[in-house]
């Protein structure tokens, strides 16, 4: 029996599920993946926008423009990476010239501080290695980046720390009214609550069509990225964007919190809402822009791809409202969803208010959690003591990121526990480096088996049925 069940462990149920555990209030996250992070949280830009790009007026914009200003200390408590780098919306003709002084109006209008337009010569100081046939660009210094995985980790970590249950694989299968609230039924499984959210990303239509609530869709936008090496991650030092037209702010070009070269995401709608695979033509699109971006960029140094899958609601704004007694969505929650987050939590927990819902705040509520070791980034007396208080921390199992044991158990220990080999990734970084777990994945799913008490041929990638197919090895031999 719970106060309030969030449905979906993203990042608007992680912000929302951690604003909530400031309250006396019985919480369970129910998300139906094996891990947190796992929708559109785990694969987009990871930029904090400013908030010149939705329209004004709509919930969109003012929440983006709320969510940037709260991120900076909503990270500082949490101990996650952000960075204030700046954005930069390009133009290379009268026409793109004539959209980013609407863009600019627009970021005034949203209240949006410090936007202004910048020529070629100031341009070309700013971000040397940007093309010369770049004439001008919306500057936005408000503009950041992010880490949304690491950020929706700590988030539900720190809910956790503070009294919130997280059910996994809890695939919501039904939602039944009750004389208190309603039972939400997986096929193993059943809580009953007083309210409920939902934060379902990309099946948030068809939640609330659990509960009667038709009166949405949401359908999958695919978005395609190319990551590139470390050694590329001053290329830029700001994001830079392309002008933006109505399928979205176009293929863009920027470093990441931690020093990668991110270029994407393309933007095609599609029917499959699993459908998460990268194409021919997207990898085309991305290199083909990139390299009108830029004057150089070194392809050669790409370390991976992927796919994000955009909720892209029917309204045409963000849908956070309440259908149904004691029952909030938020839906459609597409870009600038991460920037608006923690602005989205606050609405969210104002709309449960006004349901009547009673919030009485917690005596021993703590905001901070303790970021874990960086054993790569201490000095070496650091190092030394880390090392003997812990030896774990002095075997480096990921060579590529320097990544220790220390670190991948500590990641398996914590909440919320990494269970499975891109669980380990997504907190530590270990499989993160160009060899993308090719030398390290083994040495992970042998601490993995250890530490959770699993046989090894049992440990997954991701859950489910995705078990790796690694040897044991042993003195090099395959056992
Ligand atoms: C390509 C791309 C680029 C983007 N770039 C940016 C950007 O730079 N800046 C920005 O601000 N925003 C960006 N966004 C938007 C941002 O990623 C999203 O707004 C945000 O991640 C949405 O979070 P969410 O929690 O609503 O959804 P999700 O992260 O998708 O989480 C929903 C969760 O619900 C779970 N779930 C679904 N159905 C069920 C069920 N039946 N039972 C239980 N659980 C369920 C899912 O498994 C998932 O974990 C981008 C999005 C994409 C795809």
């Amino acid at each position: 029996m719970y106060d309030i069940a969030i449905i979906g462990a993203g990042v608007i149920g992680g912000m929302t599920a951690r604003e909530l555990s400031k309250y006396n209030l019985n919480i369970c996250i129910l998300e139906k993946e094996n891990d947190v992070a796992m929708g559109a949280t785990k694969a987009n830009s990871a930029i904090v926008h400013a908030g010149f790009d939705a329209k004004e007026g709509s919930l969109k914009a003012k929440l983006n423009v709320r969510g940037s200003l709260l991120m900076p200390a909503v990270c500082e408590e949490l101990g996650v990476k952000y960075k204030n780098n700046g954005s930069l919306v390009i133009g290379f003709n009268d026409q793109d010239r004539e959209t980013i002084n609407e863009l600019l109006k627009r970021g005034k209008r949203n209240g949006v501080e410090g936007l202004r337009i910048v020529e070629k010569q100031e341009l070309k100081h700013m971000e040397p290695n940007l093309s010369d046939n770049v004439l001008c660009a919306l500057y936005a210094p408000t503009g950041a980046i992010v880490c949304p995985y690491e950020l929706t980790i700590a988030a539900i970590g720190n809910a956790m720390d503070n009294g919130v249950n997280l059910k996994r694989n809890f695939d919501v299968k039904s939602i039944e009214t009750t004389a208190i609230g309603y039972k939400i039924k997986s096929k193993n499984d059943s809580v009953e609550v007083r309210f409920v959210i939902n934060c379902a990303g990309i099946y948030s239509d068809e939640i609330a069509k659990l509960v009667g609530d038709d009166s949405f869709e949401v359908h999958a936008r695919r978005g395609e990225y190319i990551l590139l090496d470390k050694e590329c991650g001053d290329v830029v030092s700001h994001t830079i964007f392309r002008t933006p037209t109505k399928m979205g702010k176009g293929i863009l070009v920027s470093p990441t919190v931690d020093q990668n070269l991110l270029l994407g995401p393309t933007s095609v709608d599609i029917d499959d809402k699993d459908d998460k695979s990268t194409t021919q033509d997207g990898m085309g699109q991305i290199i083909e822009n990139a390299q009108e971006n830029l004057s150089f960029v070194s392809l050669s140094k790409t370390i991976t791809s992927f796919c994000g899958l955009r909720a892209v609601g029917s309204t045409g704004d963000f849908i956070i409202n309440s259908p149904k007694k004691q029952f909030i969505n938020a839906a459609g929650i597409e870009s600038p969803g991460l920037s608006a987050s923690p602005a989205i939590a606050e609405y969210i927990i104002k709309l449960l208010s006004e349901q009547g819902l009673t919030l009485t705040k917690k005596q021993n509520y703590n905001p901070i959690r303790e970021s874990v070791h960086k054993f790569f980034e201490a000095s070496i007396d650091q190092k030394n003591k880390i090392i003997k208080d812990n030896p774990a921390y002095g075997r480096i199992v990921c060579r590529c990121e320097g990544i220790t044991e220390g670190e991948i158990i500590d990641a398996i220990r914590r909440n919320p526990s990494a269970c499975d080999l891109d669980g380990v990734k997504r907190r530590t970084r270990a499989q993160m480096g160009r060899c993308q777990g090719g030398f390290c994945g083994p040495y992970i799913a042998e601490i993995l088996s250890r530490e959770l008490g699993v046989p090894f041929e049992n440990v997954t990638k991701f859950g489910g049925k995705s078990k790796v197919n690694i040897a044991k090895t042993k003195g090099g031999k395959i056992l």
